[in-house]
């Protein structure tokens, strides 16, 4: 049994306010000027009114915290974009769902083309600086060799002085590197050479076409994820004690976890993270907005969600019992009396 005295410090006498704890989420719940607005925050409010509710909000900064005020009877009503999990619902009670969820991915736009920049990157990456100086070796080696092999030559192709005969030599050594000779030595070590350079040219082309084939690969690759499958041993962000960080621990992710999304979406756009996972209406949002022309939101909502209102176990609390079936009554007639649609065409209407 629990003592009467218990029921009233969890529900507060009428008069007395209820403290709502919640959490700054765009377009769930956004600060403005220090007044909070959003979707939920319109929600509640309007609840509130039909039900009677004298109020008070408590801006917390995670999920957790959220559930943690509830627990801890600093807070008797949670709403911000709250998911309904099997894990919560054993240990607090849900209203009916407020609205229907799920998770998603968002990566950077790619920019495609490629510019100089991009292209110089590439010859700095992976074994690109190493074939370049192969490239410079068999070059200079070859190109000396032959010119100094060529130059006793009587009708040598190749200037006798040094310079201009190196040049000569080189650009030689460079097109016989390249799979095609101009010029023709005359000496015998010229010729063997000559042999010599088409076997290494060879082996040198192929190479060097399959490590810019990779390189190119590996930059594509990284802008290549497409969907949820995608996200094992990337750099994925997402909040602190939310659903998708759950999800996320579960795969092979690097995770990074956030307490206010926007952090998570500012890393992504400045490439500290490969993706972001979070609720889709969430991201939907912020693409539509802040995030316009940096970020896109790919893949299917693979998790689905509903978020609902947050109460303490009630079990052993009549009045918080009826508190949370007036609420559901009042949210059911929103929905019913069509005051809903219009609070949710308000925050999610397409442009
Ligand atoms: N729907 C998410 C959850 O309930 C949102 C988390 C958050 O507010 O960051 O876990």
């Amino acid at each position: 049994m629990v003592a009467h005295a218990q029921i009233e410090e969890v529900a507060p006498p009428p008069g007395a306010k209820l403290v709502v704890a919640t959490r700054i989420l765009p377009p769930f719940v956004f600060e403005d000027a220090g007044a909070l607005t959003g979707f939920s925050v319109d929600l509640w409010t309007e609840l509130s009114k039909r039900v009677g509710i004298a109020f008070e909000w408590k801006v917390k900064t995670n999920v957790a915290e959220i559930l943690e005020a509830i627990e801890s009877e600093d807070a008797q009503i949670g709403i911000a974009a709250i998911s309904i999990t099997a894990a919560r619902e054993q240990k607090f009670d849900f209203s009916q769902p407020m609205f229907e969820s799920g998770l998603q991915v968002m990566v950077p736009l790619q920019d495609s083309g490629f510019s100089p920049m991009q292209i110089l990157s590439y010859m700095t990456r992976g074994a690109m600086p190493y074939l370049l100086g192969i490239l410079a070796l068999l070059i200079l080696v070859p190109g000396h060799v032959v010119w100094f092999a060529e130059r006793k030559h009587a009708d040598s192709e190749f200037s006798k002085t040094y310079i201009p005969g190196i040049f000569q030599a080189m650009a030689w050594a460079l097109s016989a590197a390249a799979g095609q000779q101009n010029g023709s030595p005359r000496s015998r070590l010229g010729r063997l050479m000559s042999v010599g350079a088409i076997f290494v040219s060879l082996l040198f082309l192929t190479y060097w076409q399959a490590e810019l084939t990779s390189s190119f690969t590996v930059q594509q690759l990284s802008g290549d994820i497409s969907g949820p499958d995608d996200l094992p041993g990337r750099r994925v962000g997402t909040t602190e004690k939310s659903t998708s960080e759950t999800y996320l621990k579960g795969k092979n992710a690097t995770v990074v976890s956030y307490a206010s999304i926007q952090n998570a979406f500012t890393a992504l756009e400045t490439g500290k993270l490969d993706a972001v996972v979070f609720d889709a209406p969430v991201l939907l949002y912020h693409a539509a907005n802040k995030g316009r022309g940096k970020v896109r939101v790919i893949g299917p909502v693979f998790k689905r969600e509903n978020y609902g209102i947050v109460f303490p176990r009630m079990a052993d609390r009549p009045r918080q019992l009826s508190i949370r079936k007036k609420i559901n009554e009042a949210l059911l007639t929103m929905r019913e009396d069509g005051s809903f649609d219009t609070l949710y065409n308000k925050w999610f209407q397409p442009e």
